[in-house]
């Protein structure tokens, strides 16, 4: 035999004969069987602790310090930033407590928001994934349909996911998915139509097995690592679904339900007056099923909590305070050009009246910001301008009625 064929992998022993590949190392050999299965044990070693430190850094963030991580980024919304800190910890809590064998086993944290558009349902679960370093994505209920119909299957959620996830499936199983208007697949009246109700309960159905935690087979639609992959298993048990929606009208229901209470308990309603501004506040599970969820969905999202509408204060805050305000955006896009950028209080306050009069919401101090900056944005790259003061009156002269009207058709 030459001494060529004489060699063999130091760590299986296999003669070069047997092997595709041997490779030369300073005194040793290693096959490539044995570099296979080496890199096996790196990757799940690395896994694991990627996975203690997830760990980890749950222990560490206790309710308090997840609701002041979301103060950071939210103004107001106590009631829901509080609700969801304590959601979000149970729900981690659970995930750490799977390898115990005792028979208590906590139920997931599902959670639904109720409360007008723009008052920042998405940005609340969008700021605890970021906290989390968890993926996160959103799904417009209204494009779900019940399978075999036109629209998206239900699954077509955990696609998105697993795209978030750069199709990592032990990460995507601990993400967060935000389904957004939820109240859209409501049951129409509470007659079961003629016709099917194909956008309505069927699709809380299929929902419901996502909720609840189950196997399902995705299609990992546009995902090129996996051409090859029809479907890819997800377990859906330790998901956290964070549904939101606007329930327009389900105030009446609440305010009927609270005037048949105060009669019905014999309390007079002196005594515990109600806030009518805000009925949301009230707002109970029992409300959501007049409005039209099936009470399993109901029963599957067991922490309800309410936004409430964003007054001029709130809004006005919501320009500066915020870690990433939308002026304080505004303010690094120009110190990238070296321009120094300032607007005055007036200004600030105008913005907000604006937005109030209009009825353009949080989503509109945006589009307004847009409108009153956009000519400088575009003059002063090329400018000898080192500096930018926005006052009341530029702000004014920058802002036309028919933008205003535009603005307000466009919300
Ligand atoms: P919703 O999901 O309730 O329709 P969003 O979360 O999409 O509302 O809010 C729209 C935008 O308005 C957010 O991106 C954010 O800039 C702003 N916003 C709304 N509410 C708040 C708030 N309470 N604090 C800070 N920003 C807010």
């Amino acid at each position: 035999m030459s001494k060529e064929e004489n060699l063999e992998c130091s760590f299986c022993g296999r003669k070069k004969a047997e092997t595709d590949l041997l490779i030369a190392g300073m005194d040793a050999h290693i096959c490539d069987k044995c570099i296979e299965q080496a890199h096996g044990i790196v990757e799940e070693e690395i896994s694991e602790v990627k996975s203690g430190n997830l760990n980890k850094d749950l222990i560490l963030k206790k309710p308090i310090e997840i609701k002041d991580f979301l103060d950071q980024y939210i103004i107001g919304q106590n009631e829901t930033k509080r609700a969801m800190a304590v959601a979000v910890y149970n729900h981690y809590k659970r995930l750490l407590q799977k390898n115990n064998d005792d028979d208590v086993e906590i139920e997931k944290s599902n959670i639904i928001l109720v409360g007008e558009t723009g008052t920042g349902k998405t940005l609340v679960a969008r700021t605890i994934a970021k906290m989390l370093n968890v993926p996160f994505s959103i799904v417009d209920a209204t494009v779900l349909t019940q399978a075999g119909y036109v629209g998206e299957d239900v699954e077509s959620i955990l696609s998105r996911l697993l795209q978030a996830a750069d199709y990592d499936v032990e990460k995507a199983q601990r993400g967060i998915v935000f389904i957004d208007e939820i109240d859209k697949i409501a049951r129409k009246g509470d007659n079961p139509s003629i016709t099917r109700d194909v956008s309505g309960e069927g699709v809380q159905q299929a929902l419901l097995k996502l909720l609840e935690g189950a196997v399902v087979n995705v299609a990992p639609k546009g995902g090129r690592k996996h051409p090859e992959q029809k479907f890819i298993e997800v377990n859906t048990k330790d998901i956290l679904f964070i549904a939101g929606g606007a329930f327009s009208g389900i105030d009446r229901l609440i305010s009927k339900r609270l005037n048949r209470q105060a009669v019905g308990f014999g309390a007079s309603l002196e005594d515990d007056k109600i806030d009518e501004e805000n009925l949301l506040q009230y707002i109970t599970p029992l409300d959501l099923k007049s409005f039209g969820l099936i009470p399993e969905i109901i029963g599957r999202l067991p922490v309800l909590s309410y936004m409430n509408p964003l007054d001029a204060n709130t809004l006005r805050a919501i320009l500066t305070e915020p870690k990433n305000a939308i002026i304080k955006q505004y303010a690094k896009l120009f110190s990238m050009d070296k321009v120094d950028f300032t607007i005055d209080e007036q200004a600030l306050n105008y913005i907000v009246e604006k937005a109030v009069e209009y009825k353009l919401g949080a989503r509109g101090l945006r589009s307004l910001c847009e409108a009153i900056f956009t000519d400088a944005m575009f003059d002063l790259p090329s400018s000898d301008e080192k500096e930018f003061n926005v006052t009341k009156e530029y702000a004014e002269a920058k802002l036309s009625n028919s933008t205003l009207k535009k603005l307000r058709a466009a919300s």
